[in-house]
């Protein structure tokens, strides 16, 4: 295959320029601004469908989707009259609507395990939320959570890395008081073993086990088999609560999220991402008995001047009724595997060591010969290979994530002419993946 000439970048060049003397590091989230893989980031102009277009006018089929809201593609018609129809009765009312109470309806009918449910305007929120109502229903205040899981960025869930399941955590972040991340335990995920000595550990003090059911920020890791169903027999011989961090898997691995697809009952759930169908949300809900804790039913709590928006609810809701349709899943599934089975085969023509993780429509593929289960084996994958190869399949119109600890997805609006066009683009990235030697 012939090399197109490299896209051009020079608008995108002139903005992050300008963009750096106003916002930190030229963005308004870290991951954005390409230091993981170098180079200059693509202010992104306008997206349709599975692509995106950025100042430059360059075109990218995109596997981004916005970390993951964007299941039924970009501006799609559905969604976009949904909020346009939404925003001419007015964009805020700080009074309940009917919108908030069909979104809710429509989240319980796939998540048997919410008997109730609040909506708030991110994944961080909801997480931070579920901790504070976990830790009031049991009245203990250690939380334990997973190396390498991100639940957002509030205090006690920047920690990631204890050095055993026995050990107390360190904050990832300054500014978090080490009192806040004393309070956190981290342990290697799918390790059943160091869970258990964990709750051993702190009789009656670990309120809930946050977990993400399939892993998805070290890059897609599934859970083992066995593994959630442990932590639900476990969490419940200690009377800890188990949380599932759906902010990603929700209506994504299956409508009814991770907690369907693998048959486990959490106590609670977060949710994010697709039910936001773009827009800032976020929720959680769980157990009536717990739930019902939440102010101002009970003690607990937790307020938003913008939450349950009446665009945000329009959008998510006009999001999860289109994966109602027969087949979107089996569509979503099939595309995901020709796509992820493919990268496999050209990196195995190309030579290069190369672990491809998938649940669904969500996928890794990590630059080792290892298989990768853990934070632990996500950290051997060559992210100097990862740089070169997000940076090749870019020149080539291909968006992938811009780091390697990253899920990417395919959404409703992908097609196979475009998963085969991303193949030929990764046959060329993973020949010139090669041209990096292997010293560090
Ligand atoms: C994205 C994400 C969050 C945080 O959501 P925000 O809306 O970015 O605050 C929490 N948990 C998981 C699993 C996520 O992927």
């Amino acid at each position: 295959m012939t090399r197109d000439p490299p896209l051009g970048t020079a608008r995108s060049e002139m903005l992050f320029a300008e963009a750096q003397r106003h916002l930190p590091g030229g963005v308004d989230s870290p991951v954005r601004a390409f230091k993981a893989v170098g180079g200059t980031p693509r202010f992104i102009a306008r997206g349709h469908g599975a692509c995106v277009w950025d100042v430059d006018d360059q075109r990218y089929i995109d596997y981004l989707a916005s970390w993951g809201p964007l299941i039924a593609g970009h501006a799609h018609p559905g969604v976009v009259a949904a909020i346009q129809d939404a925003t001419t009765r007015g964009t805020s009312y700080g009074a309940p609507t009917q919108a908030e109470v069909d979104l809710a309806v429509f989240i319980k009918q796939a998540f048997p395990t919410i008997d109730l449910l609040r909506f708030v305007n991110s994944g961080t929120e909801a997480t931070m939320t579920a901790l504070r109502l976990a830790r009031a229903f049991t009245r203990r205040d250690l939380i334990l959570k997973f190396d390498g899981g991100y639940h957002g960025h509030a205090d006690g869930l920047l920690v990631q890395a204890g050095s055993g399941p026995l050990t107390l955590g360190q904050p990832d972040s300054p500014g978090v008081p080490s009192a806040a991340a004393r309070e956190t335990l981290s342990v290697p995920y799918n390790d059943v073993v160091a869970v258990r000595d964990a709750l051993q550990a702190h009789p009656g003090q670990i309120a809930a086990v946050i977990v993400e059911p399939v892993a998805g920020n070290m890059g897609v890791v599934p859970p083992a088999p066995g593994f959630l169903e442990h932590l639900r027999e476990m969490t419940r011989e200690h009377g800890t609560l188990l949380i599932f961090d759906e902010v990603i898997t929700g209506f994504r691995v299956a409508p009814g999220g991770a907690q369907q697809r693998f048959g486990i009952r959490p106590d609670l759930t977060c949710l994010g991402k697709i039910v936001g169908g773009g827009l800032p949300v976020g929720a959680y809900g769980g157990r009536a008995e717990i739930m019902q804790q939440v102010s101002p039913l009970g003690p607990v709590y937790q307020a938003g001047t913008l939450s349950g928006n009446p665009l945000a609810m329009a959008a998510g809701l006009a999001t999860v009724r289109l994966l109602t349709e027969p087949g979107v899943y089996d569509h979503l599934e099939r595309l995901a595997a020709r796509l992820v089975d493919g990268l496999g085969e050209a990196a195995r023509s190309a030579g290069v060591a190369y672990s491809s993780n998938r649940v669904g429509s969500m996928f890794t593929g990590f630059f080792t010969d290892q298989p990768v289960t853990d934070y632990a084996s996500a950290k051997r994958a060559d992210t100097r290979r990862y740089a070169r190869f997000f940076h090749a399949l870019l020149d080539r119109g291909v968006y992938l994530a811009p780091s390697q600890f990253e899920a990417g997805f395919v959404s409703l609006a992908h097609s196979e002419a475009d998963v085969d066009a991303t193949l030929n683009a990764a046959s060329a990235a993973f020949a010139e993946v090669t041209l990096v030697g292997d010293e560090p």
